[in-house]
């Protein structure tokens, strides 16, 4: 049974104050007729800026369709509120502790969040779907986004994850997300929960915490500090511009049966040395200083546990969904620097906001 998006009359989105949350929020606005509801604990990441400014500029009447519920998914009771509140046709779920560093830190902090969180939300969205008339039933889904760090490291040679590649998690971060995915999976085939999950690949675009390693890259060399690079930069991640991310949950939430599972790529393999030097290019072009930035790279220490290799195949979404990038790396890693370079106030006052030390590392 297809899924009517955009004649859904609620829809709610957890971690929608986060940095793929919003873009997702903004276009589920352009392109659905449903109330939305965000549905964050505004952690150190979260801007509701982007959202905001965003319903500024629209009618009052759509303004209405919009509500934020300041709500941790720690507190099951909250949660639960929430959801009978807000009685979705369909939930997003994004909410998730997200820095791998962060994870190596405190890693309690994304076996909460992460872990419990999930759980959480799950157990409370069974109650409320149980209740709902055969209908509404039939047609609801909880999509989970996860990312393809999951299944862990490949060599250069090995062939790209797919949604059959055992899970196989490195990191703190990363064992929390493979746990929660498994807990979702868990709910469809014990309890029938309509769900789905994806596992994309790394993100890139306006309104990311400056802490991954692309705009962290950009604000460093913008004031002129020390690009830091780990190891040797020779480790490869798969990028996806954050649009085309958002289109593909869209598009799966539409098409995809309860209990599939879809991996997300880009299509865009580069080692990091490769985007940092592109990066730099970039402002060469676009803001060029005395100096190429290029001679702002340092190398230091690699992360434990550093993966070597993530690269998704997007043949199943490709054929059951119809569904492939839109956005070339080249073309929107520009977009993206030219954001950055307009949007630093908004930067600094994130960071400051966080109390994040700029020099640290990103991805
Ligand atoms: P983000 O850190 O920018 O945003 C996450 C949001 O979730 C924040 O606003 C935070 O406050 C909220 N949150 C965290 N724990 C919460 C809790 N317990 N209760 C309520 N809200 C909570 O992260 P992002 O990059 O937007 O990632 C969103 C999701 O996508 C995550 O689940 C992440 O694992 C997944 N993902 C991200 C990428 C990527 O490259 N960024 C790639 C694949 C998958």
């Amino acid at each position: 049974m297809e899924v009517d998006l955009k004649n859904s009359k609620s829809i709610l989105v957890t971690g929608g104050a986060g940095f793929i949350g919003n873009n997702l929020i903004r276009f589920l606005f352009k392109n659905t007729r449903a109330k939305i509801f965000n549905l964050d604990k505004l952690g150190y990441s979260s801007s509701l800026e982007a959202i905001d400014k965003y319903l500024n500029d629209l009618k009052i009447e759509s303004q209405n369709r919009y509500e934020f519920l300041n709500c941790n998914l720690v507190n099951d009771k909250d949660v639960d509120h929430a959801i009978k509140y807000s009685k979705p046709d369909i939930i997003f779920n994004l909410a998730a502790e997200s820095h791998v560093d962060r994870s190596i830190d405190s890693p309690l902090n994304f076996i909460e969040s992460n872990i419990i969180g999930t759980f959480n939300l799950l157990n409370k969205t069974l109650s409320y779907w149980k209740e709902l008339k055969s209908y509404k039933k039939d047609s609801f889904r909880l999509i989970h986004i996860s990312t393809d760090e999951v299944f862990g490291s490949l060599s250069n040679d090995d062939p790209r994850f797919n949604e059959r590649t055992p899970y196989d998690p490195s990191s703190p971060y990363s064992a929390s997300k493979a746990s929660s995915d498994h807990l979702v999976n868990a709910w469809f085939h014990t309890y029938g929960l309509p769900v789905i999950t994806t596992n994309c690949t790394n993100n890139y675009g306006p309104w990311q915490f400056p802490e991954k390693l692309i705009p962290l890259t950009i604000l460093n060399a913008l004031s002129n500090n020390s690009i830091s690079v780990y190891g040797s930069g020779m480790n490869i991640r798969d990028w996806i511009y954050v649009e085309d991310h958002v289109d593909a949950l869209c598009q799966i939430i539409q098409k995809a049966s309860p209990g599939e599972k879809y991996c997300v790529g880009g299509n865009s393999e580069r080692t990091n040395i490769e985007v940092v030097k592109h990066i730099c290019s970039i402002l060469d072009e676009i803001k060029p200083c005395d100096s190429p930035y290029s001679e702002l790279i340092i190398f230091v220490k690699d992360r434990p546990g550093h993966d070597n290799r993530y690269a998704i195949d997007s043949s199943k979404i490709e054929k059951e969904i119809g569904w492939s990038p839109n956005y070339n790396f080249e073309d929107t890693l520009k977009k993206t620097v030219q954001w950055y370079i307009k949007n630093q106030k908004w930067c600094n006052k994130i960071l400051k906001k966080s109390g994040y030390d700029k020099k640290r590392i990103g991805i």
